[in-house]
């Protein structure tokens, strides 16, 4: 005998990442998390069952969801890396440090008047690094662009092997609304128009789900 389906499992990453430089400073930006966490709110809303990855939230996390939390792109890499065998569906929604930097000193950088020049190296690409153990699963991403925005997250789209992208402009970040758009490796273009992150939320996850014959 088979028993009831199990609820489908969503793995989303929300928030920035944190690169240290010393025990005290970091390189970040100004992601809030908060479309990771409407993400989130939204997949509890449908039942699924939530792995949220993140990094220091500006908001509280949904109730019900499994909550681990990280600081550096690396940790998040590999939070994700030990929970994407067992989920359907994936959400970058973090805003990820792309670099970091080169040899974090252990003690604290005293204040003086020498110039400090950091060398900053690339952090792996977590999205890409799971695309390529991606099976049946479907997967998601969001593009920031400043310029020809359609053209540039159509190429992460692709880069990424994603699913799904939200391509928006850089006024979200951090921000309640934004101009956006829904993009799908099967050809589809909809403008959502100016959206709040739950409706992003909504209208994402609605996309996946068809993907995955959810509802
Ligand atoms: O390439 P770019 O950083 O613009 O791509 C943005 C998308 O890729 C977001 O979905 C983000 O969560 C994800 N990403 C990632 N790992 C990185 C950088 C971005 O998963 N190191």
């Amino acid at each position: 005998m088979t028993g009831p389906p199990r609820a489908p499992r969503i793995l989303i990453t929300a928030g920035p990442t944190r690169e240290p430089l010393d025990p005290v400073r970091f390189i970040s930006n100004a992601s809030s998390g908060r479309q990771g966490v409407a993400l989130a709110a939204d997949a509890l809303r449908r039942g699924w069952s939530v792995d949220l990855v993140h990094g220091p939230l500006e908001v509280p996390v949904p109730e019900g969801a499994a909550c681990h939390a990280v600081t550096t792109a690396t940790e998040m890499l590999e939070a994700c890396r030990a929970l994407h065998p067992s989920c359907d569906l994936l959400v970058g929604a973090a805003a990820v440090s792309d670099f970091r930097p080169r040899g974090a000193s252990t003690s604290k950088r005293k204040r003086g008047t020498e110039v400090w020049t950091l060398e900053l190296v690339p952090t792996e690409d977590i999205l890409k690094v799971l695309g390529v153990q991606k099976g049946s699963r479907v997967h998601a991403g969001f593009a920031l662009e400043s310029e020809n925005l359609i053209e540039n997250a159509l190429a992460k789209l692709h880069g990424k092997r994603l699913d799904w992208i939200i391509a928006n402009t850089p006024g979200a970040i951090g921000a309640g609304m934004s101009r956006c758009h829904l993009l799908g490796a099967d050809g589809t273009q909809k403008d959502l128009g100016v959206a709040t992150k739950a409706e992003v939320a909504q209208a994402l996850l609605d996309a996946m789900a068809g993907s995955r014959g959810l509802h």
